[in-house]
C-alpha cells in the first residue's frame, strides 16, 4: 500500500491517478475504458453529496424523479442544437436480442430529450407551474480525449435539475435560487469556486445562456463542476410544453437546468490533499472519526469494549464512525486513514482508560488532544467545524495565490492560473486572448460585478471594455 505514490507537491497528475485506487475509491481496471468501479469507500463519499444535493433540493421544493436510461433517435432528434452538440459522444443501442430494433436507441448523455415529451404531458395550466424536477443518474458519453477517474469518465455519476416556468422572469428566478444552492452545497464542501457566463461560442447545446461553476485547482487548471441554464422556449417548442394561461391561452413554458457530475469527487481530492493523502471535508467524509484501539495483553478486553461502547455513543448522536479493530499494527492503521482522508482519529488504550479520556488526532494539524470521555462528542463536533473551516482557508489560499487580474494582456501572459482581463465581448478579442494564454474563455463573472468601471479598455482590440472576463487551462 505504501508502495507507488509519488508525492502531490511533485507531480499532481502521477499523484492523482495513483490515489483514486490506492485510496480505495475506484478501480479502474474494468475492460472498459473510462467505465470504473466505485469501491464502498468511494462509493460511500458519493452517496454523502448525493445526500447534501437532496437536502438542497428538498428545501427549494425541488422533486425527485427517475427517467429511463434509454432514448429513442425520434425524440432525441427534435431540438437541433442539442442534436449537433451531442451527436458525436453517444453510445447507441441497435439490437434487442436477436432482433434489429425499429428506431434506434441511446443510451443519455443527459435527459432533456427523455423528459420533456413527458413535461409536455405534465404540464396542463398555469397551476401546475413551477415544475422543478431532479435526478441522481449515471449518464453516457463517449468521450475521446484521454479519461481520468472522476473527470472525464464515459459513465458518469449525474445530478441534473429540470424545471419549467412560465415565462422569462420565472426561469431567472430559478436561475438565482440555483446560485443559491450552490453557495449553501459548496460551502460545505469547503470548496471555494467561480460562475462564469460561458461566451456564446461555448454555450451548452441548446441554451440561450450557460453559467459554469468552476473551480480553480492546485495546478492552476480550472476544473468544470456544474452549470445553469437559461433555455427560454428552445426546448418547450419543439417538445410542446405549453400551458394555458388564466385568459385560456396556450403558452410555452420558459425552461431551466442545472448539473453538476461526480467531478466534484475528484475537486475534493485535487484540492483537499496533501502529500500523504486525502482530506475529505467532513460533510462528505464517508467516516469522520476512525476509532483505533491501542492495546496491551492485560487490558485488551476492557480496550475493544470501551472502542465498541464509544462508537454506538457517538452514531447515536449522528456522527459515522469506523471502529478499526482489524490485527493490524496501530502504526499502519494510522497511515492508512491519514491517507483515506478521515478528519479524525480516536486512539484509546490502557492510559486513556485509566484516565477515562480519549486521544483525538486531527487529520489536517497532527495535533493531538486529550479528552474527557463523556465531552468527545462535543470535542470532536467542534474539531470538525474547524477542519472544514481550514480546508476552505487553505484553498482560498492556494487560489489567491493563482488568480491574476490585469489590464493588459502582457501583463499576464506567463501567469498560470486564472485570469482576468478587460473585454470588449468580441469573439475574435475573446479567442486572440485564448490563443495567446493559451487557455479556454470561461466567462464574464457572476460571482462578482463582472462590469467594468473605470473605462477599461479591451485587451486586445483597445475598444471600450464591455466587462471583465476570466480564462483559465481547463481539466
Ligand atoms: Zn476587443
Amino acid at each position: 500500500m505504501k508502495s507507488g505514490l509519488p508525492k502531490k507537491s511533485k507531480d499532481i497528475s502521477r499523484w492523482y491517478t495513483r490515489i483514486v485506487e490506492i485510496a480505495d475509491l475506484c478501480d479502474k481496471r474494468y475492460p472498459i475504458k473510462g467505465m470504473n468501479i466505485w469501491r464502498p469507500y468511494g462509493l460511500k463519499a458519493l452517496q454523502q453529496i448525493d445526500r447534501l444535493i437532496r437536502a438542497e433540493m428538498e428545501k427549494t421544493n425541488h422533486e425527485e424523479v427517475y427517467f429511463p436510461l434509454l432514448i429513442p433517435e425520434s425524440l432525441f432528434k427534435k431540438e437541433a442544437e442539442h442534436i449537433k452538440g451531442f451527436g458525436s459522444e453517444v453510445y447507441w443501442v441497435s439490437h434487442a436480442g436477436k432482433e434489429q430494433l425499429e428506431e434506434r436507441l441511446l443510451l443519455r448523455p443527459t435527459s432533456e430529450t427523455a423528459m420533456y415529451p413527458l413535461f409536455a404531458l405534465w404540464i396542463r395550466s398555469h397551476t401546475d407551474l413551477p415544475l422543478k424536477v431532479f435526478q441522481l443518474v449515471n449518464i453516457f458519453r463517449y468521450e475521446t480525449k484521454q479519461t481520468r477517474a472522476f473527470i472525464r469518465v464515459r459513465e458518469c455519476h449525474f445530478f441534473e435539475a429540470h424545471t419549467c416556468h412560465e415565462d422569462y422572469e420565472g426561469a431567472e428566478t430559478q436561475i438565482k435560487e440555483d446560485i443559491e444552492i450552490i453557495k449553501q452545497f459548496f460551502k460545505k464542501l469547503s470548496l471555494p469556486y467561480t460562475l462564469n457566463k460561458r461566451p456564446d461560442w461555448d454555450k451548452f447545446a441548446g441554451a440561450v445562456y450557460s453559467i459554469g461553476i468552476d473551480a480553480l485547482m492546485p495546478d492552476g487548471k480550472a476544473l468544470q463542476l456544474g452549470s445553469f441554464h437559461q433555455y427560454k422556449e428552445n426546448f418547450s417548442r419543439p417538445y410542446g410544453i405549453t400551458y394555458e394561461d388564466p385568459n385560456g391561452k396556450h403558452v410555452y413554458c420558459h425552461q431551466t437546468t442545472f448539473g453538476m457530475s461526480e467531478r466534484l469527487i475528484g475537486a475534493l481530492i485535487l484540492m483537499h490533499s496533501d502529500d500523504k493523502g486525502l482530506k475529505f471535508p467532513p460533510a462528505v467524509a464517508p467516516f469522520h472519526a476512525v476509532i483505533v484501539p491501542i492495546i496491551f495483553k492485560e487490558e485488551e478486553t476492557t480496550i475493544l469494549k470501551t472502542c465498541s461502547a464509544i462508537k454506538i455513543g457517538l452514531e447515536q448522536r449522528g456522527l459515522r464512525v469506523l471502529f478499526d479493530d482489524r490485527e493490524i499494527t496501530p502504526g499502519s492503521k494510522y497511515y492508512e486513514w491519514e491517507l483515506k482522508g478521515v478528519p479524525i482519529r480516536i486512539e484509546v488504550g490502557p492510559r486513556d482508560i485509566k484516565k477515562k479520556q480519549v486521544t483525538l488526532a486531527v487529520r489536517n494539524s497532527g495535533r493531538k488532544l486529550e479528552v474527557k470521555m463523556g465531552e468527545a462528542e462535543e470535542s470532536i463536533n467542534a474539531a470538525l467545524a474547524d477542519y472544514a473551516e481550514k480546508l476552505f482557508e487553505e484553498a482560498t489560499r492556494i487560489n489567491a495565490s493563482q488568480t491574476f487580474q490585469a489590464l493588459h494582456l502582457e501583463d499576464v501572459k506567463d501567469k498560470r492560473g486564472l485570469i482576468k482581463l478587460p473585454w470588449c465581448g468580441s469573439e475574435e478579442c475573446g479567442k486572440a486572448c485564448e490563443e495567446a494564454l493559451d487557455m479556454n474563455t470561461l466567462g464574464t463573472p457572476i460571482d462578482e460585478d463582472p462590469s467594468c468601471k473605470n473605462k477599461e479598455l479591451c485587451s486586445i482590440c483597445g475598444k471600450p471594455a464591455k466587462s471583465w472576463v476570466r480564462f483559465a487551462r481547463l481539466y
